[in-house]
């Protein structure tokens, strides 16, 4: 069962309460201040699902995921971009860079972890009982 989360996110704040809410839920988070540790995180490790900042420090979320795509490893592993970005054409932009889907900041803490499962394949192996 695979409970594992890689987070690319370069802000503080918004990696510990990603992590809060998600360790609560039974997930194992991994954590990347920017895309090239994420690129080379999401090939070390095996993560269930992506999620992605898309203001990060040089290289940006976009970029990010085109280059999360051409990785044969992560074929069918979604990738959520997460941003603060709220102008039209920002969540096109996000899909056509690769991203599964979107979710926008500030997150919402009651629904934010349902709303990153929601992404997940109906047949991935991640289902099962949670930690708490
Ligand atoms: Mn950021």
């Amino acid at each position: 069962m695979n409970r594992r989360i890689l987070l690319i996110e370069d802000n503080e704040q918004n990696r510990y309460l990603v992590t809060y809410l998600l360790e609560a839920r039974g997930w194992v988070v991994t954590h990347a201040p920017d895309g090239p540790s994420g690129l080379e995180l999401a090939g070390a490790t095996n993560p269930a699902l992506i999620l992605l900042d898309i203001q990060l420090p040089g290289m940006d979320g976009y970029a990010v995921a085109r280059r999360l795509r051409t990785m044969a490893k992560l074929e069918g592993v979604p990738i959520v971009a997460v941003t603060s970005y709220a102008m039209p054409g920002d969540r096109e932009h996000c899909l056509v860079a690769g991203c599964t889907g979107y979710l926008e900041k500030p997150i919402d803490p009651q629904t934010f972890v349902e709303q990153v499962e929601s992404f997940l394949p109906p047949d991935s192996d991640t289902s099962g009982p949670r930690a708490s």
